[in-house]
């Protein structure tokens, strides 16, 4: 229900709303994963061969013994029923940034009506869901409707609760029946391996024998914003585009800069420490919590964890987020911009790759400059940023994103590294030909006898670059609130394969030319940076002066939307590079072009249908309802001898004429459907469409900044942002 009833009634309702009961806090370790089906718990139930078995395929990546299968089901199995589970799902993850899961319950018919639980192998091993209705970017037709999922044994299966039951959740690989890669998982283990195997080339390369698995590690930041459930379900917007698509700004906003950092509302800290216990229960290591820079907006940041797990657990925290809040009478809006003129919501994703063997080899140590190891990696991922930075930019390509990327809050669309002043330093004495040490970073003496000194981080942060070292890690901050982190982290373990494969084979043939090792490792990072440094920038990535720099000087992309930069997937570049790492045949890239561009312009369709029916439905009456209402005042004045001025009247007609002209517009624009390619059709949505939205929004914002406060139909930004 929309109207100004309905807003009064949700101002209502949450003064009046009671505390959510207080319940008793758990320690710590009663809490942690005790709704994950562990390593420790595997050992308890299996046989010792079997465990030994499963927990190789899971650490060292060796081939999964599919005769094992039914033991470890039936231990789960049993693990599971304890813990009052009575259905299972295969989990997966499908080309839309969701979660998909279908459930079959445990029971089995007997003969003679009784029934039992039953779970083989055969079942945990396969699924098969009908995968016809997940988008598949022309796979399949409509008549192939097979679709399998397929256990991923390297990501622990959980328990989902909810007040009535339990189920038993298993994290699967979802492929059609001709064996393509119709999810989110297939590339990502794809191109941990693709980067597992390119990193062994070059670590041998540098003398090493003993090598274990190189896998890469994720650690996601993620933003969201909280508004009280009773404003969402008076606005159509936000519950059905997850932004608001009109809404004056209010009076305040963040510019007292009073939010970030500040002390949790209560309501809030009671939803966060709600959240957190189901995180910990399903092993999730949810480690910082903060309010950020806009009102209304939070974080959450868990501990790093394996890529594939940490993929795996940031789509059920947003899961957890979006239920928990449901419970506590709040809506989270994950969405990278609910509200205009205020900052958006990313998700910062920090990767490093590293292996038991020889560690973090993203750390550069106290002396980076005699660190070659360390060098070398991190010069791929200069070359990988730089060839590839089309490519990352097309990772992050979404509707929403586009709202904030290059909006003075977020990095811009142009990718660049920042590697701070330390690293600046050594790359610039690796392009002269010679390396002679590395800048201390100094300690900090505050001067203040009771206060310890401490020693600075090599390199301050940069807030404005897409792509930054942080002094273990690269943080790719560019990365959308909404989205799965999947994509990025394929993209970037895919770029960085494709740089450690080029730094082995220069590594070869500088070797063989019969340079000793140091010499072909200078000559290789010397070649790297030649070609490769125009991606390194260190200074301001907002200012106006680096955008055209960046373009007309270095020769960066600058892709401003996913219309733009959704059709590098396209590029034959692109295509070799997945093909010939094995990570996305050309068919399966091709489906995921199809699948983005579709996404992107129904994403844009439904908020276009939403602009024009909350105009006209909500806008329209309330607008004219007040203009009937101050007409008829302003003549009984009259008729009565006093005299007001008419301009208001006149001044709000007109706008609101100019809103129904645009809207009008906006109605025509969306009936034309005849666009030769789906790169036409994202264009037109960019440039046509999405202009027309914003041109009636302006209107129908000053609108709400004329007439009665009593006759707005939707929720304000003061209400939504400030009333808890
Ligand atoms: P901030 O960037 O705000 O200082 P933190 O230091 O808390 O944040 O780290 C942000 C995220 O980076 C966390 O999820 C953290 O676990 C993760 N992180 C830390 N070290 C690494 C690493 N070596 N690889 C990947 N992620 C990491
Ligand atoms: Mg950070």
């Amino acid at each position: 229900m929309t109207g100004n009833t309905a807003r009064v009634q949700a101002v209502q309702n949450i003064t009046n709303r009671c505390a959510m009961p207080a319940k008793a806090p758990e320690t710590l370790s009663s809490l942690w994963a005790s709704d994950v089906f562990t390593l420790a718990k595997m050992k308890e139930s299996l046989p010792k061969e079997v465990f030994k078995s499963v927990k190789k395929t899971i650490e060292t990546g060796a081939g999964l013994d599919v005769s094992i299968a039914d033991v470890v089901a039936l231990a789960m199995k049993d693990w599971a029923l304890s813990k009052g589970a009575l259905y299972y799902a295969h989990v997966f993850y499908p080309l839309t940034n969701a979660t998909a899961e279908k459930h079959d319950s445990f029971i089995s018919v007997q003969g003679d009506g009784s029934v039992i639980s039953e779970f083989s192998g055969k079942v945990l091993v396969q699924g098969e869901p009908d995968g016809s209705s997940f988008p598949n970017g022309g796979i399949r037709s409509t008549f192939e409707a097979r679709g399998y999922t397929a256990w991923d044994v390297t990501s622990p299966a959980y328990i989902m609760t909810t007040d009535n039951g339990a189920t038993l959740c298993i994290p699967t690989v979802f492929v059609s029946w001709t064996g393509e890669a119709l999810d989110k998982k297939t590339p990502l283990l794809r191109a941990n391996a693709a980067m597992n195997k390119a990193a062994h080339r070059v670590l041998s390369l540098l003398g090493h024998t003993d090598i274990a698995p190189v896998n890469s590690s994720c650690g996601a930041e993620q933003e969201y914003f909280l508004v009280d459930a009773n404003f969402v379900n008076s606005r159509p917007d936000l519950l059905l585009a997850g932004r608001t698509l009109f809404g004056a700004a209010a009076a305040k906003g963040q510019q007292f800069d009073d939010h970030y950092f500040g002390a949790i509302p209560e309501r809030i800290q009671v939803f966060m420490q709600d959240a957190e216990e189901q995180l910990y229960r399903l092993g999730i290591p949810a480690k910082t919590r903060h309010n950020e820079v806009a009102p209304g907006q939070f974080e959450i940041a868990p501990f790093f964890e394996a890529a594939n797990v940490a993929t795996d657990h940031q789509q059920l925290l947003m899961t957890v987020l979006k239920n928990t809040a449901k419970k506590h009478g709040l809506v989270c809006l994950l969405h990278e911009k609910p509200f205009k003129g205020i900052n958006g919501s990313g998700k910062h994703v920090n990767w490093s790759v590293g292996n038991a063997t020889q560690g973090n080899l993203l750390d550069p140590g106290s002396t980076p400059h005699s660190n070659s190891q360390f060098l070398l990696f991190c010069g791929a991922v200069i070359r990988g940023v730089h060839k590839y930075g089309p490519l990352l930019r097309a990772a992050i390509a979404t509707a929403s994103n586009d709202h904030r990327l290059g909006a003075n809050e977020a990095p811009p669309a142009i990718m660049s590294v920042y590697l701070g002043s330390q690293l600046d330093n050594v790359f610039e004495q690796i392009s002269h030909g010679e390396i002679t040490g590395s800048l201390n970073a100094g300690v900090m003496d505050l001067g203040i006898t009771t206060l310890p000194v401490f020693t600075k981080d090599s390199g301050d942060r940069n807030r404005t670059s897409p792509f930054a070292f942080t002094g273990n890690r690269f943080e790719f901050r560019a990365v959308g609130s909404g989205q799965s982190v999947a994509g990025p982290l394929v993209a970037m373990n895919t770029l960085l394969a494709d740089s450690l494969n080029w730094v082995a084979d220069t590594l070869e043939s500088n070797l063989s030319q019969g340079a000793d090792l140091d010499t072909a490792i200078l000559k290789t990072l010397k070649e790297l940076i030649d070609a490769h440094g125009a991606v390194v920038f260190s200074g301001n990535g907002y200012s106006a002066e680096w955008h055209k720099m960046a373009v007309e000087e270095r020769g960066l992309a600058n892709l401003r939307t996913a219309a733009d930069a959704l059709p590098v997937l396209k590029e034959a570049y692109v295509e070799e590079l997945f093909s010939k790492l094995c990570v996305l045949s050309p068919i399966e890239l091709a489906s995921r072009f199809e699948i983005y561009a579709e996404q992107y312009i129904l994403a844009i369709e439904v908020e276009a249908k939403l602009v024009v029916s909350m105009a006209k439905t909500g806008i329209y009456p309330a607008v004219v309802k007040y203009l009937s209402e101050l007409s008829a005042t302003l003549s009984s004045l009259k008729a009565n001898g006093v005299e007001l001025d008419s301009a208001p009247l006149s001044h709000i007609a007109s706008l609101l004429a100019s809103l129904m002209a645009s809207v009008e517009k906006l109605s025509a624009a969306l009936k034309q459907h005849d666009f030769a390619t789906p790169e036409a059709h994202m264009q037109f949505c960019a440039q046509t469409i999405r202009p027309l939205m914003d041109e009636a929004r302006q209107y129908a914002d000053t609108l709400e900044g004329e007439i009665a406060d009593e006759l707005w139909p939707f929720p304000t930004y003061q209400e939504m942002l400030f009333i808890k």
